[in-house]
């Protein structure tokens, strides 16, 4: 099970820093009222940034293990919010996800580039849009994208900020923001967070 560990170090300064070690998990998540078996069970390795580890805790009763992922770092997914955050914007901003994927995966050939690239676009929009009806206060007047969460939030990257806006929420929000299952993508069409269609709203301007 994973856990916000609440930080603004940015990835770079998480490993500099190390800052697992000052990771601290006070009672038992599933036992909050103590009496179980409880306790630091170490940490294990994400492989993107380079020498990031993450602090974990065990429940030997409950048979079950805590990582507190910090605020930079995604979930489910390599690498940092950021880094995907910028992956979605820019495709956002091209003509086409293939002239997107033409600028950001040069790497691998472009079937596999679509793939990843869509992985990354079809979670971070199911999120947006699931945020949107969970936060009808703050997104009720954005559409599921980027631009309009940034224009409304008035912040240059969202993703970090909607992990911190939706700590009540992240065990139904999908990765890499929240920590809940991944949505299955042949379900998206039956899903109650299909935007719905017709007229869009009207972008919120701040
Ligand atoms: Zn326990």
């Amino acid at each position: 099970m994973q856990i916000r560990y609440a930080t603004n170090l940015s990835a770079e300064q998480y490993v500099r820093q190390q800052a697992w070690h000052a990771a601290t998990l006070n009672q038992c998540p599933l036992h909050p009222q103590g009496g179980c078996r409880f306790s630091k069970h170490g940490t294990y390795p994400r492989k993107f940034p380079e020498g990031t580890k993450i602090a974990r805790w065990y429940c030997a009763d409950g048979h079950m293990s805590f990582s507190l992922l910090p605020d930079c770092l995604a979930s489910r997914l390599p690498g940092t919010l950021l880094e995907i955050e910028d992956v979605v914007a820019k495709v956002e901003n091209s003509p086409s996800q293939e002239a997107a994927a033409d600028v950001i995966r040069i790497d691998i050939e472009l079937p596999g580039a679509l793939r990843w690239m869509r992985r990354r676009i079809f979670l971070v929009k199911v999120a947006l849009r699931i945020l949107i009806e969970l936060l009808p206060g703050l997104f009720a007047d954005c559409l599921p994208s980027l631009l309009s969460f940034r224009s409304v939030l008035g912040v240059d990257y969202v993703l970090p900020q909607l992990r911190i806006l939706a700590e009540g929420n992240l065990y139904i929000l999908p990765p890499p923001i929240g920590f809940g299952p991944r949505p299955a993508a042949k379900n998206l069409k039956k899903s109650r967070f299909q935007h719905p269609t017709g007229t869009d709203p009207p972008l919120k301007r701040v």
